[in-house]
């Protein structure tokens, strides 16, 4: 007996060390249901001190988070309390537009972007004309957001979480940019991607580069997810992409990932199925079309909104 309790507890304390992050999806969604839009909290485990990746929905998921008993605190000290900061993967409104509603409510931080998206922060959201200026620079600053340039080159520390974030520039059709980070947390990492199209389609390398970069991480067993796009069914014209991926360009994308990481590897690798669009029975298509399709064996995730997802 004494034996197996041994056993257990060491077995325990081993499945408790393997968990380095706990995300919490805030909204999961690329469009239409405007209280289920692209927010993906991410803390170090256990600490609730998040980096909010992409703020689509922010009061909704947190009001579902605690209805499903992720959080037991109120919506004001999720807001802000547990949120320490802001990565906006590119300008669209389905991936900032809560943050942007809920800034009056909201506490002083920062907002991490790369100098394009933090561009059109600044010439088109906090302008006064659409919404008061609740950055502190340009007309009439309230002072309560901080833009923080994200670098391509070395990791940027998130002041109160224990996280370090360094960014990859993704093609979101031509000419306009969104953005990946490199979650890093005392090296296992997360990888999250904002929108992005497939580089045969988008006439880019910005994928084939973010995959030599991570590579060698999955080789580690120190990648721990990628949450990724998978935005339309496979049946949506390649020249009515938008800039998104379907299930078909996923696995395009992923069998190069493969070469690189090796097949191995990326079986069971976990991969968070972000953006779907949520048109007609879309979410269910693309979740078959995934799951009937998976060569590579990986372990497809679907987010629920405010159910904490940790490893
Ligand atoms: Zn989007
Ligand atoms: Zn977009």
């Amino acid at each position: 007996m004494k034996k197996y309790i041994v056993f257990a507890i060491v077995f325990f304390s081993l499945m408790m060390e393997s968990q380095t992050f706990d995300i919490v999806p805030l909204g999961i969604y690329g469009g239409e249901e405007e209280d289920n839009l692209s927010s993906y909290l991410i803390s170090k485990h256990n600490a609730n001190q998040f980096l909010a990746l992409d703020a689509g929905t922010i009061n909704a998921g947190i009001k579902k988070s605690i209805e499903k008993g992720t959080f037991s605190v109120s919506r004001d000290v999720v807001l802000k309390d547990y949120i320490k900061a802001y990565f906006i993967s590119h300008g669209h409104l389905d991936h900032i537009s809560g943050l942007i509603i809920n800034s009056p409510a909201d506490s002083k931080k920062n907002i991490y972007a790369i100098t394009f998206v933090q561009d059109i922060i600044k010439k088109h959201y906090f302008i006064n004309d659409t919404w008061a200026n609740f950055t502190d620079e340009g007309v009439a600053p309230i002072g309560k957001y901080t833009l923080k340039n994200l670098d391509t080159q070395s990791y940027t520390e998130i002041p109160e979480t224990g996280l370090k974030i360094k960014a990859f520039e993704l093609s979101h059709t031509k000419d306009y940019k969104s953005s990946a980070v490199l979650v890093n947390h005392n090296n296992q990492y997360v990888l999250y991607l904002g929108d992005t199209g497939a580089d045969r389609i988008e006439e880019s390398k910005d994928l084939e580069i973010l995959w030599k970069s991570i590579a060698e991480l999955i080789k580690k067993n120190s990648l721990k997810a990628i949450l990724i796009e998978v935005s339309f069914p496979n049946n949506q014209p390649e020249k009515f992409l938008f800039g998104h991926l379907t299930p078909n360009l996923l696995n395009e994308e992923f069998s190069k990932l493969a070469k690189l990481a090796s097949k191995e590897k990326m079986k069971n690798f976990k991969v968070i199925v972000t953006h779907r669009k949520p048109t007609g029975n879309n979410p269910e298509i693309i979740k078959k079309e995934l799951l009937q399709n998976n060569s590579l064996e990986l372990n497809y995730i679907f987010p629920v909104q405010g159910e904490k997802l940790s490893f």
